[in-house]
Formats: C-alpha cells, sequence, structure tokens
C-alpha cells in the first residue's frame, strides 16, 4: 500500500511540532519527530561517553539503539529510547546544544533516514524536521517549510522552557539558537532548507491553528486537482 506522507521542515522555534501534531490529529494520520530521534542518540552517546567526533563510533551506537515512539493518553506522544521513556531528558539544553554533532555525521543521518522512511512507509503520516522535503520523502506530495522571524522564534522558545519550569536567560538562548540554525543550514549533510516544491508558510504573525488551517487548504485542494486531473 502506498502511503501519504506530509513534510514540515523549518528551523527551531517555527512551530513545527505544535502544527505538526494537530495536522496528523486533523487528518487522522500518525506523526513523526525526527527531531527526536537526533535528540534521542545524542542522549545515548552522551550517557555512554562515547567520543561525540567520532563518526565510527556514533554509527556502532546507532546500529545498537532502537527508538521508538508510544502514544500515551494522558501524556501523548512519548519518546522510547532502548524502551526507556526519554521524552523530557531529550529536551535538556544540553542535549539540544550537543546534537548537531549527530545531525552533521553522513553516515549516522543514513541511518536516521532508512528509519524514517520505514515508519513512513508503513502509515500515513505527517513528519516534522530539517531535511524530510529534501532527502528522506523527496517524492512526498504535501510538502510545506515552516518558518518565523528570528525574535519571534526565540520568544517562542523562551515561553516553551518557561512554562516547563526551566531557567532561562533570554540573550544566551538567543545565541544557542542561533548557533543552532547557522549550523543547520550550513552542514555539508541533510541541511536545513526548503524544497523546491515546498509550500513556504511564515508563521510570525499566524497561530498554530491559523497554520495548520492553511496546511489543510493546501492538502485537500491539493486532492481536488489530483482527482480533477485523472478525470
Ligand atoms: O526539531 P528539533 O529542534 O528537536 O531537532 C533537534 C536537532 O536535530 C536540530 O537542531 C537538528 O540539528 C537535528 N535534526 C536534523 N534533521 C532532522 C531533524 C532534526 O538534523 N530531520
Amino acid at each position: 500500500m502506498r502511503t501519504t506522507v506530509v513534510t514540515i521542515d523549518g528551523p527551531a522555534g517555527a512551530g513545527k511540532s505544535t502544527v505538526a501534531k494537530q495536522l496528523a490529529k486533523r487528518l487522522h494520520f500518525s506523526y513523526l519527530d525526527t527531531g527526536a530521534m537526533y535528540r534521542a542518540l545524542t542522549l545515548k552517546a552522551l550517557r555512554a561517553k562515547v567520543k561525540l567526533e567520532d563518526e565510527s563510533a556514533l554509527v556502532a551506537l546507532a546500529k545498537k539503539t532502537s527508538i521508538d515512539f508510544k502514544e500515551d493518553p494522558r501524556q501523548g506522544l512519548r519518546v522510547l529510547l532502548d524502551g526507556e521513556d526519554v521524552s523530557e531528558a531529550i529536551r535538556q539544553v544540553e542535549v539540544t546544544n550537543q546534537t548537531f554533532y549527530i545531525a552533521r555525521a553522513p553516515r549516522v543521518r543514513e541511518i536516521m533516514v532508512d528509519w524514517q522512511r520505514e515508519i513512513g512507509t508503513k502509515h500515513n503520516v505527517v513528519v516534522e524536521g530539517r531535511d524530510i522535503g529534501t532527502v528522506v520523502f523527496p517524492q512526498a506530495t504535501h510538502k510545506f517549510y515552516l518558518d518565523a522571524n528570528f525574535e519571534e522564534r526565540a520568544r517562542r522558545r523562551i515561553k516553551e522552557l518557561e512554562e516547563k519550569g526551566q531557567n532561562v536567560e533570554a540573550e544566551k538562548l538567543k545565541q544557542e539558537l542561533k548557533e543552532r540554525d547557522t549550523k543547520d543550514m550550513t552542514r555539508t549533510a541533510g541541511p536545513l532548507k526548503k524544497a523546491d516544491d515546498a509550500v513556504f508558510i511564515d508563521s510570525t504573525d499566524l497561530t498554530a491553528e491559523q497554520v495548520v488551517e492553511k496546511m489543510s487548504e493546501r492538502i485537500k485542494g491539493h486532492k481536488v486537482s489530483e482527482s480533477q486531473g485523472r478525470k
């Protein structure tokens, strides 16, 4: 069976996760957070004290790792690293700031991409990340690139962390966000970039619901024109 894949790429703080979850719910699709996979492997590498510069060691680690997702009725989607619920642990600043080691390693990315494609061929799915429309699912029918201006993305990140009870130094966070943007956009393997055929949405002045509405309209519109095309 061919599945339908909706891809959402964009920088941190653009609203991808909130929007992707809501869109998946509305479409009755699964939801895949690929950033959580990079984060989970980073957490495992940090715990195992694997040298993050050593790509071969990271590949060996990835090959003996399982990353799964489980829907919890009360807590929502949970991330399981070798069976352990690491949903909170992978959001720690230390993990966030070290994920680039995993993200820049081409052979580790290949493994990640294989896992993501395996999931994408089993279910209809909304997938969010950085390279989903360009590398992981270049043939996806519905592709979006979600962005927002830097100040707004930083504001959202600060709010999100504060709501989790974390102490945030705004200037430090902005600096880290800027560095992460640069690293994500300039790495050779799977850089963050808009796929030529992705629809660009600027979420700076939009609520998550408005973004979901726009995406749903595009998806519905696409279906109509597809079926018209077949007549
Ligand atoms: O989306 P999130 O902010 O959780 O992603 C964490 C990091 O994982 C990103 O900054 C990026 O370096 C990496 N990532 C990636 N490719 C993806 C998803 C995330 O390189 N498809």
